[in-house]
């Protein structure tokens, strides 16, 4: 097993360059009645590198008050208006771009490098919609029977309650604002209380690009039970999207039934990774690596369990621990760092639990394992081998760089136990085979299948879940009409 040092990096240009970041953001634009804050820290550190406003309930509504006012004025600005904006804003985020990946790895811990990735794909979305703004918004029909014509347009759903995690700070809320505004829609943004800092930055480039300053409202709190229930009983609130796990998104679910608000879920996952006898070897353990520790395996669609059929499962696994050992550790701001810190202390007891169980159900540990000591939240790239089914690991969202690697000999086995899960975000499959890759794909229980490659998201696609993983979808031109409402006008015709 191949141990290394950790690469600590507290003090260094880059880490003094990232703290003036985050020192340049204005961490209460709204004004909050209380004097009450909270503290943001460092992963890496555990250091506190801000203290944002509590937001009380009453705050949530009085924020609620201007985003639904600056909405109805927003609304009837022109399409070609509100496009204009969102491509200046697009513009001022690129320019932005050192400074905003700075605040991602301080806040959130990610290398420095991941980080920008996330900065790029965050303002994606916002040209992205930018160009969908644009877009037709309706159509045409005749009633079939004759006599009238049936005009179809999509008006802007009211005022938008977005909530986010903290695992892609930026991009879960870009990828929310950018349709909401772009349809016409205001917006009070709940970002995770760990990570508070990115969304607060973003907020002040919308401003700057020409967006009304009341239009966005980021609500920083740590009561989001209570302002979520409060602002979800109010009648201006037409629309909730929700970033995060299944236990907190089906009380949202409730709360909308109840007041009968359009949702999108963006739910947890549970990944299969397949890799049959007939894949690339080089390309499979290339993009179950990509899959597995991109953004330090704290993704919702990180592979959580990776399935390889017996034939090729010794190289595989060779290869795949091979190239997780070369993973650097360390805080995400330090020189050729690979792998950050994970986002807490409790995830860091939840790793150890999970190892601990799977080897006590006899899965082989080939890497890692640990969490090293000192300073920061971090954990060890792992590999596990030959998981048994009933571990643990196998049945929960690991959420961490801990790959849980199991066996099979059959597909239609690996249908089945790719399936035995009440989630469906992203799959994966790896074959040289094509008939056998859609084939397979069409079997997986799942919104998104990555097909010989370990990435799946992508602002043209519509990004989203079956099962436990959700409802409704983000990005594409799907993601736009989540934020519309359809009506039609029924237009008399003379008879014929
Ligand atoms: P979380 O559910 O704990 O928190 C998400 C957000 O909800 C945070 O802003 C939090 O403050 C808020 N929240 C918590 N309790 C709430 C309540 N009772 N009412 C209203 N808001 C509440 O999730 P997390 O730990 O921040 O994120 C990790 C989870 O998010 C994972 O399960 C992951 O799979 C999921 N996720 C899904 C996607 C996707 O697109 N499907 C993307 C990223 C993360």
């Amino acid at each position: 097993m191949i141990v290394r040092e950790i690469v600590r990096d507290v003090e260094s240009p880059l880490s003094e360059s990232a703290d003036a970041a985050v020192a340049s953001i204005t961490l209460d634009r709204q004004g909050s009645a209380t004097n009450a804050i909270f503290e943001v820290r460092d992963p890496a550190s555990e250091r506190v590198i801000a203290t944002p406003p509590d937001h009380s309930v009453d705050d949530g509504l009085a924020a609620l008050a201007r985003a639904d006012r600056a909405g109805r004025a927003w609304a009837r600005e022109t399409a070609r208006r509100r496009s204009d904006v969102l491509h200046h804003a697009y513009d001022l985020l690129i320019e932005q771009k050192d400074r905003l990946a700075r605040i991602i790895t301080r806040e959130m811990g990610k290398p420095l490098a991941e980080a920008y990735g996330e900065v790029q794909y965050a303002s994606d979305y916002v040209r992205w919609y930018a160009e969908e703004a644009l877009r037709p918004a309706g159509n045409f029909r005749e009633n079939p029977v004759g006599g009238s014509t049936i005009l179809t347009s999509r008006a802007p759903i009211g005022t938008a309650l977005l909530i986010t995690p903290w695992n892609f700070p930026m991009a879960m809320a870009t990828r929310k604002i950018a349709p909401a505004i772009a349809v016409g829609c205001g917006a009070v943004v709940k970002p995770a209380e760990l990570t508070p800092l990115t969304t607060l930055a973003v907020a002040e480039i919308f401003v700057r690009a020409g967006v009304p300053e009341d239009l966005i409202q980021i609500v920083t709190t740590t009561r989001a039970a209570d302002l979520s229930s409060a602002l979800m009983a109010d009648p201006r609130i037409r629309k909730v999207s929700f970033t995060g796990s299944t236990g907190v998104g089906s009380i949202l679910l409730g709360q909308a039934a109840q007041h009968v608000i359009k949702t999108s879920m963006e739910l947890g996952g549970n990944a299969p990774l397949l890799v049959f006898d007939d894949a690339d070897l080089e390309r499979a353990v290339e993009g179950a690596v990509v899959a597995k520790l991109r953004n330090g395996g704290q993704s919702c669609v990180a592979a959580n369990r990776i399935l390889v059929q017996s034939g090729i499962a010794d190289a595989f696994v060779e290869g795949f621990t091979e190239r997780m050992s070369r993973v650097v550790l360390g805080n995400g701001l330090g020189e050729g760092v690979t792998l950050g810190p994970v986002i807490d202390d409790r995830a860091v007891r939840k790793f150890s639990s999970l190892v601990d169980d799977a080897v006590a159900h006899g899965a082989e540990l080939r890497l890692g394992g640990s969490a090293p000591d000192g300073a920061g939240h971090f954990f060890e790239a792992t590999v596990l081998d030959r998981v048994p089914e009933a571990s643990e690991i196998a049945l929960t969202e690991i959420f961490g760089p801990i790959a849980a690697i199991s066996r099979f000999d059959t597909e239609a086995e690996a249908l089945e136990r790719a399936n035995s899960t009440p989630f469906g975000l992203a799959s994966y499959v790896f074959t040289e085979n094509i008939d056998r890759a859609f084939d397979v794909a069409d079997r997986l229980d799942a919104g998104m299948v990555g097909i010989n490659q370990g990435i799946v998201s992508n602002v043209a696609a519509p990004f989203g879940g079956v099962k436990a993983s959700g409802l409704g979808r983000e990005g594409s031109g799907e993601g736009l009409e989540e934020y519309q409402e359809i009506r039609f006008y029924n237009l008399a015709r003379r008879a014929r």
